[in-house]
């Protein structure tokens, strides 16, 4: 499911370049074009869901897989400690209204966040 004016399914379709770390028939992760942290992954489904608050029963097994694999990249480059974030909503942070998982590492990070 694509969305026409999202810039994160224009990444998956190639009509928005970006630095591709993994991608497979239902996930993509690709470097963020403005990072936080000297690692700054997101993490996204391909399938066009708006937040995290739009996610379906049915879409559980994708996000499991999602997590999973953020994981997964993280212990193929030896990144270690790392912190993973969902924005939901404008109050939280979300200006991409395609749902990402941000995988930020390579520095020390605060806890609580700002
Ligand atoms: P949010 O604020 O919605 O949680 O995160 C959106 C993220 O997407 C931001 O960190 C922002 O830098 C990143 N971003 C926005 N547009 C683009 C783009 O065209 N390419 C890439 N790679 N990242 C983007
Ligand atoms: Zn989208």
């Amino acid at each position: 499911m694509t969305a026409s004016d999202c810039i994160f399914c224009k990444v998956f379709d190639k009509k928005i370049s970006a630095k591709i770390e993994y991608e497979d028939e239902e996930i993509l992760a690709f470097y963020d074009i403005n990072p936080q942290a000297p690692v700054h992954l997101l993490m996204i489904p391909k399938k066009h869901i708006e937040k995290m608050s739009e996610m379906d029963a049915k879409d559980t097994p994708l996000f499991g897989r999602l997590i999973y694999k953020a994981g997964q990249i993280a212990a193929q480059k030896n990144w270690t400690d790392y912190r993973l974030i969902f924005n939901n909503g404008v109050e939280a942070g979300q200006s991409v209204f395609h749902i990402h998982l941000h995988l930020l590492s390579g520095r020390k990070m605060h806890w609580p966040p700002g």
